[in-house]
């Protein structure tokens, strides 16, 4: 199902011709209202008049995350602030949050595009969505609570946690439609089964799950163990939170919603725009929003475009699900690590679980990876002897992925810490 059909399948032409006008607009209104960009674009030479073709993206400055936090909390405002009618922030774990502020045109827009991401799964007015993502500053339950209004569904504001509570509910409410991060989810999954629950019995059909990395093998595990299909959706707190981008029925790449976020690929170090297929930072312009619009943000998520049309109809790019963070990534001995490299690993493996921790450490000047991995209840009632021989064959198969050696230290079932939001996955004690 297309939520809203005439933008989601508009021609390629045409779509750019909206996208040029609204760059220009943007321009001139961050030029106009915003102090900070002001003094950017002047520091970079560039006129908001001279801004006529698409093109032109490639001669505007970036947007930093460094920026955003110079200039909290209202900084980068390009209101009046009595139009603002929402906040949120991100969780600010890596100092000081960033803060986007919404006008109710924002806030319509936002609705608008997790409309489009929960139709991505045939949402309707018949639908209970259980809304497990945390509600309050985090963007993640607020985003879906509006899309869901927005399509009439029944949405049931659990927030994050409780999970006795979530599953209580699964089981007594006829939820069909799960939102939560993709481990959550998991966890759910064992919990339920725990209580003798049987998930194929239930009316659940659908899962939207995001705001951390997973894989295709997750995803495998994840349809199987809760009996639904799993969609991947993407956004962050900086651009609008949820409703970014978002895989469509087909599972096959996330449709940028592009009409309102513009994305663009460059290589980190050089800033060089790359082109389609090709794996760099993601950069997004949000095009229309009015409270806290940015020109050219560096998500330091990694990914890449493909333009190829999608068998769904709509016409928007699509970007790969995300491959990494330019900050998560892990460099151990000058080689480039992503967690969802090792996660792609442990998948493959018999006897483990999706449940690990990356543990850095710095020994003798050397930076030394453990990674830690829950046993299936099977293997942890083997031999040790089967144990070593299991670390070993996944320490093999880690070296071959990553190129640098990892220890490998399988752990009882159950002993890593569950998560209710996103997973925690590095621990990073060469900071201590
Ligand atoms: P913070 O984590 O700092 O509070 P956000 O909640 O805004 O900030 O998180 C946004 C980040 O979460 C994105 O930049 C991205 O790294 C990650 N993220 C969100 N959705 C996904 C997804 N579907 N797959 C992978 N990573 C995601
Ligand atoms: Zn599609």
């Amino acid at each position: 199902m297309i939520w809203n059909r005439e933008m989601e399948t508009l021609g390629r032409a045409s779509l750019a011709r909206l996208q040029r006008e609204r760059l220009a607009d943007l321009v001139a209104r961050v030029h106009g209202r915003v102090p900070f960009y002001r003094k950017k674009l002047e520091a970079a030479g560039i006129k908001p008049a001279a801004v006529k073709d698409l093109a032109d993206i490639t001669g505007l400055p970036f947007t930093g995350k460094d920026e955003l936090r110079e200039t909290y909390p209202y900084g980068l405002l390009a209101v009046e602030p009595g139009k603002i009618v929402e906040i949120h922030t991100s969780s600010g774990t890596t100092g000081k949050p960033v803060v986007d502020a919404y006008t109710q045109s924002d806030v319509d827009l936002w609705s608008e595009v997790m409309a489009r991401t929960l139709a991505m799964v045939g949402a309707t007015a018949g639908d209970v969505i259980q809304n497990a993502y945390g509600y309050g500053l985090f963007t993640g339950g607020l985003g879906v609570h509006y899309g869901a209004r927005r399509i009439g569904a029944n949405v049931i504001p659990i927030s994050g946690g409780n999970t006795a509570r979530q599953i209580a509910i699964l089981r007594d409410f006829g939820s069909t439609i799960l939102a939560c991060t993709p481990s959550y989810s998991l966890y759910l999954a064992e919990v339920g089964r725990e209580e003798g629950m049987d998930f194929s019995k239930l009316p659940l059909r659908a899962g939207v799950f995001g705001a951390e990395p997973w894989s295709e093998n997750m995803r495998k595990e994840i349809e199987e163990k809760l009996r639904l299909k799993a969609i991947d959706i993407y956004g962050l707190t900086e651009i609008i939170g949820p409703g970014v981008a978002s895989e469509c029925e087909r599972q096959d790449m996330l449709h940028v919603f592009e009409d309102h976020f513009y994305p663009e690929i460059i290589d980190p170090a050089s800033g060089r725009v790359l082109g389609d297929g090709e794996k760099g930072e993601l950069i997004i312009t949000t095009l229309t929003k009015e409270g806290t619009p940015l020109l050219r943000y560096r998500t330091r998520d990694v990914t890449f475009l493909d333009r190829t049309p999608c068998a769904c109809g709509r016409t928007s790019v699509r970007m790969h699900r995300i491959i990494g963070r330019t900050d998560d990534m892990l460099i151990i001995r000058g080689v480039n690590v992503f967690p969802s490299e090792v996660e792609h690993v442990l998948l493959h493996v018999e006897g483990v679980e999706p449940h690990y921790q990356i543990v850095v450490e710095r020994r003798d000047k050397l930076d030394c990876l453990e990674v830690r991995v829950e046993m299936t209840d099977a293997l942890f009632s083997d031999e040790v002897k089967t144990l070593e021989a299991k670390e070993r064959e996944i320490e093999a198969k880690l070296r071959s992925a990553l190129l640098v050696h990892a220890r490998v230290k399988l752990v009882e079932p159950k002993s890593i810490p569950r998560s209710e939001g996103k997973a925690k996955r590095i621990v990073d004690r060469r900071q201590l």
